[in-house]
């Protein structure tokens, strides 16, 4: 493509600041970045109390976030956050030690089997889904994996592996027809809990291709990463050492496509593009009372856009942020597996203490209120919920000073994953002079997206 092509790129969160990136280095330096909000992150957002910023979104990344690793490399910074910790309560807010077989007598046997089964599950996620891991869905519908290692090299790899087709299955479908059921009470407390969805209902895909072996052993370890100044500032950074900064207080009323050309109506004036980049959402069902809207609401979509993106649904997960009395003031996070059912939707799940060093600060709090078959926990009724669940775990709030109902991991459902969904729109990518990114296209994570960001300008530009 030629290197003055006029790019347009939606959203100034991980994947748009990242392309911007990845584009400024394949000497591509004629792209706007266009954000919505008052400053840039999306759903790295990490305000401030007491001097210090918490996280109301991302909080951490593991040593396999290459694609982080490039932005951090390229501004010059490093993950020198705080270290984290957890335990574990049951619902009646007990401290419990669920993977300890000393204090699980009873349930020595099903640990031992649980380790059995992680052993397999490592050997077969190599052998049996080769290919597996790599960065977005290309190919797995069809059993082929199309794309770069997770590696710092990102090695080109591609396949054949009729074995891949079983990622459409919803992952505890998935776990079962390979015999490893029991891993499901490890990988849940990295993904449930994380406001990823339910096993019954998520594709063994997104599952795998965020919790790959490797990276769940690193939540296992606790070998994390985390940003003194929160993840937020990961992309202020990025941003501060783009040759184009994001442009601010963006709304995009209209984008028409026509005769090669984009053209963009943005705070009320008309702009002319070569090519678009859409990272932000590309269809929310429903209205949401926070403004934002998918891309189907204001382009000139084509069928094949529209049919595609009215598959796409998102998860409703909240996050509060609370002061405690220091007296109140819970030790370390905690996790509530007993909560990580579809059963228990709308109670807290997990809790976030993020200094140790300090009282003086914010516990972040973490709740999903929708499963793809109930009907919506709605949202007073969940932040009440989580409150109540504070006083039972003997942490209770004095206090809610910041709260968020994000557009969360939009994401399809098995059956349209099994359709071919991702191959359908990875054939579109370019066709309507538009590129799709963003957490839909990989998974909804900061590296993921990123990661994902740099392979659409490896491939396309
Ligand atoms: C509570 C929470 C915890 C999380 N924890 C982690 C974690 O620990 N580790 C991790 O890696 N990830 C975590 N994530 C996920 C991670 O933050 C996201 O996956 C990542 O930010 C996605 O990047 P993105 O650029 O695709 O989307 P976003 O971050 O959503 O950015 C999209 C941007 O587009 C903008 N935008 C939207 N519509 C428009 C429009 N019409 N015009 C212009 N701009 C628009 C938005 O304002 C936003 O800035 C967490 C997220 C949340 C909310």
């Amino acid at each position: 493509m030629d290197k003055n092509t006029r790019i347009c790129i939606i959203g100034g969160g991980p994947a748009g600041l990242s392309a911007g990136m990845y584009l400024e280095k394949k000497g591509y330096e004629n792209y706007t970045i266009l954000e919505r909000n008052d400053r840039v992150g999306g759903k790295c957002w990490s305000p401030t109390y007491n001097g210090r910023r918490y996280e109301m979104g991302a909080i951490m990344g593991v040593p396999s976030y290459y694609a982080v690793h490039d932005v951090e490399e390229f501004c010059g910074i490093t993950h020198d956050g705080p270290k984290l910790n957890r335990n574990y309560k049951n619902a009646q807010g007990q401290v419990i030690e669920p993977f300890e077989p000393k204090k699980n007598i009873l349930k020595i046997p099903r640990l031992l089997k649980m380790k059995k089964q992680l052993k397999l599950f490592g050997e077969l996620l190599e052998t049996k889904y080769k290919g597996y891991a790599i960065n977005g869905h290309r190919g797995v519908a069809e059993g082929r994996y199309d794309g770069f290692a997770v590696t710092p090299g990102r090695e080109p790899v591609k396949g054949e592996n009729p074995n891949l087709k079983d990622l459409a299955l919803p992952f505890s479908e998935f776990c079962k027809k390979n015999g490893v059921e029991l891993i499901q009470d490890i990988w849940i407390g990295p993904y449930t809990s994380f406001g990823y969805g339910y096993f019954d209902e998520i594709p063994a895909g997104y599952v795998v291709k965020y919790l790959d072996f490797q990276t769940t052993m690193n939540f296992v370890k606790i070998n994390l990463w985390t940003w003194q100044n929160g993840t937020q500032f990961i992309w202020e950074q990025l941003n501060d050492h783009l040759k184009n900064h994001a442009r601010l207080n963006s709304s995009i009323e209209k984008v028409e496509r026509k005769d090669g050309k984009v053209y963009v109506t943005v705070n009320g004036a008309v702009e002319e593009y070569d090519k678009i980049i859409v990272t932000a959402p590309l269809h929310i069902p429903g209205t949401r009372t926070d403004g934002q809207k998918g891309m189907d609401e204001y382009f000139d979509v084509r069928d094949d856009e529209r049919e595609l993106f009215s598959k796409i649904d998102y998860e409703r997960y909240d996050v509060l942020a609370v002061e405690t009395k220091p007296e109140d003031h819970p030790e370390i996070s905690y996790y509530v597996f007993d909560n990580m059912v579809p059963e228990k939707l709308g109670h807290l799940m997990v809790y976030y203490r993020r200094w140790r060093d300090s009282k003086e600060q914010v516990i972040t709090t973490y709740a999903l209120r929708k499963h793809k078959t109930s009907t919506e926990v709605p949202y007073e009724e969940c932040k009440k919920m989580v409150l109540d669940d504070l006083k039972t775990m003997k942490n209770p709030a004095s206090n809610v000073v910041n709260e968020w109902s994000v557009y969360y991991f939009p994401h399809i459902f098995s059956e349209d994953y099994a359709a071919g969904w991702y191959d359908k729109v990875e054939a579109m990518q370019d066709k309507y002079d538009t590129f799709y990114a963003g957490e839909v296209m990989s998974f909804g994570d900061m590296d993921e997206t990123a990661e994902y960001s740099r392979e659409l300008v490896e491939r396309f530009f």
